[in-house]
């Protein structure tokens, strides 16, 4: 009962679902980061959201131990405002006008 898929725009056969391997390991981890400095705030930037809130474990994949160090250096780094509590924030941040 299953209908033949009519292959109209994509002309290269590619294996649909393919990425059951990809595991996400801590970049962490895998720097052998012990203290996750919260004055790196260009890299720091990007474990948040657009909206500034830290991006969960899923998205971020860092383990536990990391996910846990890396919460603590942003919120420091907000502290000593280096990085934007919330898009209010970000759009205060941005030379506009
Ligand atoms: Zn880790």
């Amino acid at each position: 009962m299953s209908s033949p898929q009519a292959n109209a725009s994509s002309p290269s056969p590619r294996p649909k679902r393919d990425y059951r391997s990809r595991r996400k390991v801590c970049i962490f981890c895998v720097e052998h980061v012990r203290e996750i400095d919260f004055k790196e705030s260009a890299r720091l930037r990007r474990f948040l959201s657009d909206r500034g809130k830290i991006d969960p474990r899923r998205k971020t994949g860092a383990c536990a131990k990391h996910q846990r160090a890396l919460a603590v250096a942003l919120k420091r780094a907000r502290f000593m405002a280096l990085l934007p509590y919330t898009a209010e924030h970000v759009r205060r941040f941005e030379p506009s006008r």
